[in-house]
């Protein structure tokens, strides 16, 4: 490359102009050849190369050259540190030679053309920590490369990284060089509730979204055929008809818009590419999607913005017309015996439109263990996988995959041996759930007399029972934005009081703490969109409600009419930063409770609580004990908003640790805090489900603990085998660690001495 062209502006266009096209290869081989073409051609060398490490034997295969022998292709391999290739990979950095053959660690390959190269430089390909392979470029002179290039290669290679892990289904290279894509693979994520889930696959995919549709076979071409063309005539009528409309009311040049429009829809050539794909068996939609955004792709790393523009255009046509198929086949999902969602996300309406028993595991490509699709499927007992970044998952519709919940891992198709492991691990799973579940009536007492209240957070209507049959003392947090993430608007005052009902009569007299709306964050209503850089520090929970009172009071109106004669309700609020937002909305409430009262109402007022969720609040912990009827803390939130660590994030989940000391001192002070105030103290987030943690938190003074209901009867049978004073004992050592794994080793070590059998992934 002329050092001159490397520069400013010039480098940015051609990292875009490469990662763009490579982008556009439908697999690992051909977006290999076109990463070594493009490389070769931007760096103006002679040679560029790609190795990948074979996850089967841990060697570097020559998997593409430009430059080199092709004919070796796929035909050699070197270990970890063997030669130039195998030692930057293992060094994990980039390597630049003036001379490759004079470096110690050169090994000449024979009949790879490599003799006429003098100078090397090999940069590592990392994807989440792990070396995928090596990327090459050679050139005759005894030159080294220069700066700007080695930064170039560099750059190159970290974009390239995420493309090629995605493009590699994990397995064997060896099988992928052959061209036949292995139907089998391992793909890591992050535990997400555990479990073995086995079962086949159901693609969740939004309406309109090119890049979700799964890749289907199509049962009959002539008929898929006739539904594409259907299609694209009904959308090229309402653009006729939209034209109609606005002649003589917009100016010729927006008018020749529509034109430019119908034009491509009538376009042979795009029409007749996604014809041949369906000949070929892709299904319409499958088809539509692959030419479309190839089309999209090869437009954006146009030079001209007003060719790029047109880019846009094409794809905005593939909307329309992919909304018309999908129109056109609403068929009701059928979903197998044993049916697995994935999904890049997955809505809380599609877990409810899955009748429970089918539900065998969740993959969701985005989010993380602490989304709110994690917790819900928690709740549900359904195996999960989050933050699965790599899977191909449309090319995955009906597989059969095993969702492993605890190590956070999704196996395609795997070996039948495997399967039979997976199988009898899942029996296992199975049994052991069930002899713990055979204690859950006993209370939850611990040797020395001292009884803890142990609740259920619960949202989903299938929770409360199971709840109830595992002996919970009553529900510690209702997260009742489920019934509002479901639906297609927000329920009317009258629809939300017979939910609420349902759960207050199912508990009475037994405490329901019902959170008011926490919507926002991960957690967006379809029909109320909230669009922001910064979710999780934007408007959310409180700030929403209090911005919107008719909303709130809505709500707490129904809540409060649904306790008539139960007494039994108290209300809780989320997200609480400032004190004035707990005044302004407790007076909210207590204006709604003497309207219904004013009605007729037979009610009490609730108590009111306070969640702790962000660091704010614990430091006013004391303030707001005094003005709430209790406090709640929020461990998903505080541990998210005290490390700076977004929950939903899968890159940054392991650093998400509810365990971090900071997190411990947190709960140390709010608890302290609130009995100083004469107030009881709880904690409903996730943590608390956990055994350890639970018994951590008792040590701590906490007076009440809210849990998913699977957790219930293991949190309970950790608990009956200690003393309170065993487990502040237990905080006294923990508070002086200083690391989350510490804290997290010296709880198991403690749990082991006394017997309890860990979980595997906790
Ligand atoms: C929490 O943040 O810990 C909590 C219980 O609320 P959610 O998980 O619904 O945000
Ligand atoms: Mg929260």
């Amino acid at each position: 490359m002329a050092p001159e062209s490397t520069g400013g502006s010039s480098m940015l266009k051609s990292l875009r102009g490469v990662v763009q096209e490579v982008s556009t290869a439908r697999d690992l081989p051909e977006t290999l050849a076109i990463i070594v073409r493009r490389v070769r051609e931007e760096m103006e060398t002679q040679v560029c190369s790609v190795y990948l490490v074979d996850p089967a034997s841990g060697r570097y295969v020559f998997m593409a050259t430009e430059g080199l022998n092709k004919a070796l292709e796929g035909r050699f391999s070197l270990a970890r540190d063997e030669g130039l290739v195998g030692y930057v990979a293992r060094r994990e950095e980039p390597l630049n030679l003036e001379d490759a053959s004079a470096h110690p660690k050169f090994k000449f390959i024979e009949g790879s053309g490599e003799e006429l190269f003098r100078s090397f430089l090999g940069v590592p390909i990392i994807h989440h920590r792990e070396v995928l392979g090596v990327l090459v470029v050679q050139q005759r002179d005894r030159r080294r490369f220069d700066e700007d290039e080695e930064a170039f290669l560099v750059t190159m290679s970290a974009q390239l990284a995420a493309i090629i892990a995605h493009a590699g289904l994990a397995g064997s290279y060896s099988e992928l060089r052959r061209g036949t894509r292995p139907k089998s693979g391992e793909f890591i994520g992050i535990a997400g509730a555990p479990g073995i889930g086995i079962g086949q696959v159901v693609i969740v995919s939004p309406p309109s979204d090119l890049k979700a549709v799964p890749q289907r076979a199509c049962e009959d071409a002539e008929q898929e055929i006739a539904l594409f063309h259907a299609a694209v005539a009904r959308v090229q009528d309402e653009i006729a008809v939209t034209r109609q409309e606005l002649t003589g009311r917009v100016g010729a040049e927006e008018l020749a818009l529509f034109d430019a429009h119908a034009m491509l829809l009538a376009d042979r050539a795009l029409s007749g590419e996604v014809v041949t794909r369906i000949r070929e068996g892709n299904w319409a939609q499958g088809a539509l999607s692959q030419v479309v955004l190839e089309h999209v792709r090869t437009f954006e790393i146009m030079e001209d913005a007003y060719i790029r523009e047109r880019g846009a255009d094409i794809r905005d046509l593939g909307r329309r017309v992919l909304a018309e198929l999908q129109a056109s086949v609403r068929e009701t999902t059928t979903y197998p015996a044993r049916c697995i969602l994935i999904g890049e996300e997955i809505p809380a309406s599609a877990l409810a439109n899955v009748p429970r028993s089918s539900l065998a595991g969740i993959v969701s490509v985005s989010g993380s263990g602490n989304s709110h699709v994690a917790i819900l499927a928690r709740a549900m007992g359904v195996p999960t996988v989050m933050g699965a970044v790599d899977l191909p998952f449309t090319a995955l519709e009906r597989e059969e995959v095993v969702v492993d919940g605890h190590q956070g891992r999704v196996l395609v198709s795997p070996a039948p041996e495997a399967m039979a492991q997976f199988r009898e691990m899942a029996a296992a799973e199975q049994l052991a759930e069930e002899q713990i579940a055979a204690n859950a009536h006993l209370p939850a007492v611990m040797q020395d007399g001292h009884a803890v209240s142990l609740l259920v957070n619960t949202g989903l209507n299938s929770e409360w029972v199971r709840s109830l049959g595992r002996g919970a003392e009553g529900v510690g947090l209702f997260r009742t934005e489920i019934p509002f993430l479901i639906r297609e608007r927000f329920p009317t005052e009258e629809e939300q009081r017979l939910i609420y009902r349902a759960q207050l009569e199912a508990f009475a007299p037994r405490p329901v703490t019902m959170r008011t709306l926490d919507i926002g964050g991960d957690k967006a209503l379809p029909y109320f969109p909230i669009e922001e850089e910064n979710p999780f520090l934007g408007w959310r929970g409180i700030r929403v409600t209090l911005d919107h009172p008719e909303i709130y009071l809505a709500q707490v109106r129904a809540m409060l009419k649904a306790s008539a004669g139960l007494g039994n309700l108290r209300v809780m609020l989320p997200m609480i930063s400032n004190v004035s937002e707990f005044d302004e909305a407790r007076a909210l409430l207590v204006r709604a409770y003497s309207e219904v009262l004013e009605e007729g109402w037979a009610v009490r007022m609730p108590q009111v609580g306070v969640m702790i969720e962000v660091p704010a609040a614990v430091y006013q912990a004391g303030v707001l004990a005094r003005r709430a009827d209790f406090l709640s803390v929020g461990t998903n939130d505080l541990t998210q908003y005290l490390l700076a660590v977004d929950r939903n994030n899968a890159r940054v989940a392991n650093l998400y640790h509810a365990f971090h000391p900071a997190v411990l001192h947190a709960l140390m002070d709010v608890v302290d805090a609130a009995h100083r105030a004469g107030k009881p103290a709880s904690v409903c987030g996730e943590l608390a489900g956990d055994p350890g943690a639970a018994l951590l938190l008792v040590g701590m003074g906490y007076d009440s603990l809210s849990m998913s209901a699977p957790n219930l009867a293991r949190v309970k049978s950790v608990l009956r085998r200690f003393t309170r004073a065993q487990a502040a004992e237990l905080v006294r050592k923990v508070s002086r660690l200083d690391d989350a794994r510490d804290v997290r080793a010296a709880i198991e070590d403690r749990l082991r001495q006394e017997g309890v059998v860990l979980r595997a992934g906790g």
